[in-house]
């Protein structure tokens, strides 16, 4: 008779040692376990994770990339991917989509979008899942990170459209950010929150080819002049404004450029290292509050509750404070 116990061990064994191969069918898969809601994929996942974190030497750099859709992302994308690529470098594109529990699909589901890069043997692309909330979606993208990390690549890419608080969440896993404008539409127009713009660690007009080069070049003195006003980083890094065509390869050399002084700056000066430990933190306390609300949400004792309260509350009996007391202290 076949031991089930043993068969899970061989099995877990060997998708972690392929991972740390660089065995992409083995990362996909275990991504997807990461993924699952079942209890049983979700441990099992655990447990790979926790041995791939241990054997992991690398230190990976993790940029995020935002812009509203249809600023150029993907084609940028495509665009940096295939220059890293050609320096032999490794890299992974990973995606935040929140719009994905609406619309159940996903910014990088159509992968088609990216032609190059798919093909391209040192890249490795997964697209977000379907999730229901965001902190859920962000957690999951914090996991897949680390697994991309095991197997072997140097840069990770996380691809997020700027909708509800899904820039913020990327911002809270990377080093680097990475901003994506257009040249002559105002910001609200853009649908760019003042506090991107703070978060940002480059600020790329993108499309300056064809007609659009001066008003390119006209953007990127105004930005540089608007960031100059902004207060000083805590890693110190002066961020900078670039124009950049991705259709054309422009520019991309220069952005990458940038980003390794970025990193030589704050690898030296000691924020790297804080930073990833903060954010490590951050997750912590982001995974407790996630795991106490399921909890307390999925008790049958505060489902019951809550319906009780709501008809009191309907009646005038109680006020909002006093039910709120009730469902808390019934649930637990
Ligand atoms: P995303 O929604 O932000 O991922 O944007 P896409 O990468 O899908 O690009 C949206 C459109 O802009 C596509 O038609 C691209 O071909 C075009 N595009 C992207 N980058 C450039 C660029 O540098 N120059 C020009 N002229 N068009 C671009």
């Amino acid at each position: 008779m076949v031991n089930i116990s043993n068969t899970r061990t061989l099995n877990q064994k060997n998708l972690i040692n392929n991972i740390l191969n660089g065995d992409t069918v083995s990362l996909s898969r275990a991504i997807t376990l990461i993924e699952s809601k079942k209890n049983s994929d979700r441990k099992l996942a655990n447990n790979i994770l926790k041995e791939c974190l241990s054997k992991n030497k690398k230190t990976s750099i993790r940029i995020g990339i935002t812009g509203v859709p249809g600023v150029g992302k993907s084609t940028f994308i495509e665009a940096l991917g295939t220059y890293l690529s050609k320096l032999e470098k490794k890299v992974a594109v990973l995606a935040v989509d929140p719009s994905s529990s609406i619309t159940r699909g996903s910014i990088l589901g159509d992968k088609t979008r990216m032609k190059n890069l798919v093909k391209d043997p040192n890249v490795y692309i997964r697209p977000s899942p379907a999730g229901n909330e965001l902190g859920g979606v962000s957690n999951k993208t914090r996991e897949s990170i680390i697994l991309c990390e095991s197997a072997g690549y140097d840069i990770i890419l996380i691809e997020t459209v700027g909708v509800g608080q899904s820039e913020t969440s990327v911002y809270e896993m990377v080093d680097y950010f990475l901003l994506l404008k257009l040249a002559g539409a105002g910001d609200e127009l853009q649908g760019i929150k003042r506090g991107i713009i703070e978060m940002a660690d480059s600020i790329i007009i993108n499309k300056s080819d064809g007609d659009n080069i001066s008003a390119a070049n006209q953007a990127q003195s105004e930005f540089s002049l608007a960031l100059s006003l902004y207060p000083v980083k805590l890693s110190k890094w002066k961020p900078k404004v670039t124009t950049c065509s991705s259709i054309n390869n422009n520019g991309i050399e220069e952005i990458w450029e940038d980003i390794r002084d970025y990193f030589k700056l704050t690898k030296k000066n000691g924020y790297f290292l804080k930073n990833r430990n903060n954010q490590k933190k951050n997750w912590l306390m982001q995974t407790i509050n996630n795991r106490i609300q399921d909890d307390f949400y999925n008790d049958s004792k505060t489902v019951i509750e809550i319906d009780n309260q709501i008809e009191l509350l309907k009646k005038n009996k109680t006020t909002v404070l006093a039910a709120a007391e009730k469902i808390i202290k019934n649930g637990t």
